[in-house]
């Protein structure tokens, strides 16, 4: 353990403040550190885990697509692509085609492209401007981190690309608009800002009013997307049809993968737009093992069982620690309780660890819950026990 970790502080560029903690292995919600010691994850390695550690379905998937082929290029016909991509479609319910990329932000950044090019060819005007909101989280790449409504993320890397205006809240957008709007984009239940969901009245307006004035509406479910708040995408669960809908973190169980998938599909065309490594065999078959088990735990009923456990789970632990916290807040099993007093969050989160369940810090007051959607009944109760002697001894 020192040795890695001597090794990570000569070897590793120091982007992330890192616990002092080596994950070696886990089994669903369950995680075991170099020194033995057990952990219940309530993080899902930030939303990405949604089938838990080490599915058995999913590690067999790919062990046997490990087996044929992995990669051979975006030039030929790629099987599990092709099917990874009609799954998703279904699941979504919108008549969409989709483009595989390899992270969230790459996925925003196709998202991004295509808006620009539809803003392009659409009219005497170029329209290029995207309007994001204050507090959302769009990625870190050079693009997407300016789409990003975080002043502080925006230290040093300029100049950035043009066009990117921020609304203090849906309320705002309609007044940013001007004839160089090409489109907004939103996340439905903001992740990183603070595990904020945005109103359904509000977004069905906004939704309406975009298509009346012929602008796009983007809708990031990097984090939402993917089962996390119990329909396949928030964007059902809102009741809207988005013009683009990005997702990554969920979709590969752990395989990194993004996808942007949009109704305009004859804006972008060959040689506008591609990836090395997007879509290929390995990300995609494990993405394909993801979509089938999830949909089974949908469609079973289960799913939701288990977001209402968890959420009478937090809302009990939330009554019993009234003093520290002021609001429940997310949706399904992207979750966060408001603290009152900032400073202490850390400490929880620190705190939670040496007791042996793993939670997330979201924008500056939110502790953030994103166990793996398949987490039992024994682990959240667990979970929620070491949770409770984390804050008693606070
Ligand atoms: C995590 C996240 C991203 C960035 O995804 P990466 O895979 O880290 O590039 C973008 N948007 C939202 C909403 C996210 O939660």
């Amino acid at each position: 353990m020192s040795n890695i970790k001597e090794l990570d502080k000569k070897y590793v560029l120091p982007t992330y403040a890192r616990a002092d903690v080596e994950f070696v292995s886990g089994n669903n919600a369950r995680l075991l550190d170099a020194e033995g010691k057990k952990y219940i994850d309530f993080t899902s390695g930030i939303g990405v885990v949604s089938v838990g550690h080490a599915n058995k379905r999913v590690n067999s998937a790919i062990c046997e697509q490990l087996s044929k082929i992995t990669h051979i290029s975006n030039l030929y016909n790629i099987a599990p692509q092709a099917k990874a991509a009609q799954k998703i479609v279904e699941a979504s319910g919108f008549d969409m085609q989709c483009f595989f990329g390899n992270s969230g932000a790459e996925a925003n950044e196709g998202a991004i492209k295509i808006a620009r090019k539809y803003g392009e060819r659409d009219g005497e005007i170029k329209r290029y401007k995207i309007i994001t909101l204050q507090h959302s989280f769009h990625g870190r790449t050079i693009t997407t981190v300016k789409a990003t409504g975080q002043e502080s993320m925006h230290n040093y890397f300029g100049p950035f690309p043009d066009g990117f205006v921020y609304a203090d809240n849906i309320d705002q957008v309609e007044s940013l608009i001007d004839n160089h709007t090409s489109a907004v984009m939103i996340e439905l239940v903001q992740g990183e800002g603070g595990v904020q969901p945005q109103d359904k009245a509000q977004v069905q307006a906004l939704a309406k009013m975009l298509k009346s004035k012929n602008i796009l509406l983007i809708v990031d479910e990097v984090q939402t997307g993917v089962y996390r708040t119990g329909e396949f995408l928030a964007s059902n669960l809102y009741e809207i049809e988005p013009d683009i809908i990005t997702l990554a973190k969920g979709l590969g169980g752990g395989v990194p993968i993004g996808v942007v998938m949009t109704s305009l599909k004859g804006v972008l065309t060959a040689g506008d737009h591609g990836s090395t490594f997007g879509g290929n065999y390995l990300s995609t078959a494990a993405a394909c093992e993801v979509l089938d088990v999830l949909k089974e735990y949908s469609d079973s009923g289960e799913l939701e069982k288990n977001i209402d456990y968890f959420n009478q789970e937090l809302e009990k632990f939330y009554s019993a620690n009234r003093k520290m916290f002021t609001s429940k807040v997310g949706i399904g099993m992207m979750c966060g309780l408001r603290v009152k007093n900032a400073e202490t969050l850390s400490a929880i989160i620190s705190n939670a660890r040496d007791e042996g369940v793993m939670v997330l810090k979201a924008g500056k007051n939110t502790l953030r819950f994103l166990p793996p959607l398949t987490i039992t009944r024994e682990e959240i109760d667990e979970g929620f026990k070491s949770l409770n002697r984390a804050v008693n001894s606070l």
